[in-house]
């Protein structure tokens, strides 16, 4: 008996461990799982465990070494329903306001008595968010000033709402974010608020809410005032408030009609209508569900909260779909690195309002392991912006799969690790053509496209990344779409780059295991370009945390690089990177500034640990105190650090769990 009782305490530790992580990767954003996966971990907590504080714990840990913003009242979240039972009860025949939820970040915007923006923060834990004032005044479409409102000059306004990325602007950022939702909170995240300037000049604000306080004589204690006495000014009901909030010079999503207010009407068939018009493809924003809130301002004051969401509203989310079709051929293609890409072509199937004809197939592990192969029935799904993706095979093919034996250049291909790749490192033809794009774009040259680089191939005259450096505007005029402005902008781009970084110049030859972060490093560790040259996969794996075979990779195909390396000597000079600590390349990394702690036994030694640890700047204490984010432990036990931590309610990371974090810094 004792041992059940165990083990399903053990199991509601886990999985409040796992919501305190998500919710933090989340909100620094690295959303790690989908919102589904995430709402059932939620779900399945508040039936093992309702009172559970990890369930009441909204946000991420403010971060110390910013100022914090306290929020009154506090910001919650919302109930999230996706049964639509649940909405027929919740709307009971009153007036509702039903909008689409913008699916962004949410955050306070504080005004003064003047009506001047003051204050800017995000929702942080629900109590406390942090001051992110520089960032707000870089968004264009956010009020400054609030637009002229009949007001006496001792009330001032508070207004929280959605900031989002416009999706028709998103595109130009593509390179930038790893994906749409993380896009925001990751621009917010960061400190040098200079970088992000351009990001933050196209974003978008979707307001839901304004709070008004009364001066009072104590400046930090201004009265919040109740929603009768502000009858005059906001409005009796939310849909009036949100009015009000419009002639301030906000978007509610009223004149667009994604906001509405139904009275006593059927919600169900409402939202029929209401959802088809939402989801469609042409709105410029993201959303992630439909909210309902309570008309009546005066009942939604009075059902009050519970510790993390108001009883008056509630959130609709639907489940993304899930399809079923077949698989009619597995496509390869060759990426610039000599890797195979797999895509499956399917029997075209509708998906989340759209016709779906190929699914991506990740990698060859991923289709030896799954059985996939041409006439199996798979499971696709289409979640949010993400391309569609095979998660299952609902019935394995006659036939398996059989893997490509050789490239499109003729070479054979080989294994290595979950992916094949072509065998020959220098002349593989269809490999170039990546290679050589590659080149531009990591260069930035403007004006080059892949059908430029095609036509260029085609006329004979880019054997090599150096023959950019050679071409003349009479080449490029010679190239069919090209006229006199076009080529000249397109030579001008190449002859800006006759002064290449270190890493630039290294990421830009497109090397095995030579992304721009691993580039940087080898930069920074070896200073110049002869010196990497002559490197050896020792100094280079030694105490950088490439595992042997990375660093031999990286060599041998640098190696296969030498005669580009000393053509494009010929032409440009590779000046060292401009100084950058180490630190600074992880300083977005979930754990940087992180404090943590281990306990118990590990597979690998501590040091080990602490080195990577300290390596992405998270510090690694010999105590637990209220200070620390996280306890490294593998197993429950009766260690002081152990008790500690579950005393004051740190979440545990398991090994493999703090590994797929810092793989991310590999
Ligand atoms: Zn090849």
């Amino acid at each position: 008996m004792i041992s059940v009782q165990a083990h399903q305490k053990n199991k509601i530790e886990k999985i409040a461990s796992q919501i305190l992580l998500y919710k933090e990767l989340y909100y620094l954003g690295r959303a790690a799982i989908s919102d589904e996966a995430y709402d059932a971990l939620e779900k399945e907590l508040s039936n093992l465990d309702p009172s559970h504080p990890a369930l009441s714990f909204v946000g991420y840990k403010v971060k110390d070494s910013t100022a914090k913003v306290a929020h009154r009242p506090p910001m919650l979240s919302l109930a999230k329903t996706y049964e639509t039972s649940e909405l027929v009860e919740f709307a009971a025949g009153r007036d509702i306001v039903l909008s689409d939820k913008v699916d962004g970040m949410a955050l306070s915007i504080e005004y003064d008595f003047e009506g001047r923006l003051l204050r800017a923060s995000t929702r942080g834990n629900g109590q406390l968010g942090e001051d992110v004032t520089s960032h707000v005044m870089h968004v264009v479409s956010l009020p400054k000033h609030l637009r002229s409102i009949s007001q006496t000059k001792d009330i001032r306004f508070e207004v929280r709402g959605e900031m989002y990325f416009p999706i028709g602007e998103f595109s130009r950022f593509l390179e930038r974010f790893d994906s749409y939702r993380n896009a925001v909170p990751g621009t917010f995240g960061r400190k040098e608020v200079d970088e992000a300037v351009d990001v933050l000049n196209v974003l978008k604000f979707r307001s839901y809410d304004v709070i008004a306080f009364r001066k009072s004589d104590s400046h930090h204690n201004d009265t919040l005032q109740a929603p009768s006495d502000l009858g005059r000014i906001i409005g009796k009901t939310y849909f009036e408030k949100l009015k009000c909030l419009e002639t301030m010079g906000f978007d509610t999503g009223l004149p667009e009609g994604t906001t509405k207010l139904l009275q006593g009407e059927d919600v169900l068939s409402k939202l029929q209508d209401f959802a088809l018009n939402a989801f469609k493809d042409d709105r410029d924003h993201q959303i992630d569900g439909l909210v309902l809130r309570l008309n009546d301002e005066e009942l939604f004051d009075a059902l009050g909260t519970t510790s993390h969401h108001p009883r008056g509203s509630i959130a609709f989310k639907q489940e993304s779909e899930v399809a079923v079709t077949e698989i009619l051929a597995i496509e390869t293609s060759i990426g610039r690195s000599g890797k195979i890409t797999f895509r499956a072509h399917i029997k075209p199937v509708q998906l989340s309002g759209a016709v779906i004809s190929y699914a991506t197939l990740h990698n060859a592990e991923f289709i030896r392991s799954g059985g996939y192969a041409p006439g199996a029935l798979v499971k696709i799904t289409r979640s949010g912006e993400v391309i569609p993706s095979i998660i299952g095979l609902e019935k394995a093919s006659s036939t398996e799969y059989s893997f490509p034996q050789t490239c499109p250049c003729g070479f054979p291909l080989q294994i290595s690790g979950p992916d094949l790749y072509c065998s020959q490192n220098i002349s593989c033809a269809p490999k170039d053509q990546e290679s050589f794009l590659y080149f531009a774009q990591t260069l930035e040259i403007v004006g080059l496209s892949e059908k430029t680089v095609t036509k260029l191939r085609e006329a004979n005259l880019l054997k090599s990344p150096a023959d950019f450096f050679r071409l003349t505007v009479d080449d490029v005029l010679k190239l069919e779409g090209f006229a006199l402005r076009s080529a000249e902008n397109l030579i001008g781009s190449i002859q800006n780059k006759r002064k290449i970084p270190l890493s630039i110049f290294l990421a830009a030859l497109g090397l095995k295991r030579g992304g721009i972060v691993k580039c940087r490093e080898v930069a920074s560790k070896f200073g110049t370009l002869e010196s990497v040259m002559a490197a050896t996969s020792d100094e280079l794996s030694e105490e950088r945390g490439w595992a042997g075979k990375s660093a031999v990779d990286f060599l041998e195909s640098l190696e296969g690089r030498k005669s580009w390396v000393e053509e494009l000597q010929n032409f440009v000079e590779v000046i060292p990177d401009t100084s950058r600590s180490e630190r600074d390349l992880f300083a977005d990394h979930p754990l940087a500034g992180k404090n943590l702690c281990i306990t118990g036994s590990l597979s690998q030694p501590r040091e080990v640990y602490v080195k990577k640890l300290e390596r992405i700047g998270a510090k690694v204490a010999s105590s637990v105190t209220s200070k620390t984010n996280f306890l490294v432990c593998n197993e429950e036990s009766g260690s002081t650090k152990y008790t500690q931590a579950k005393k004051l309610g740190i979440p545990v990371l398991k090994e493999n769990e703090l590994n797929d974090l810092l793989s991310s810094a590999q």
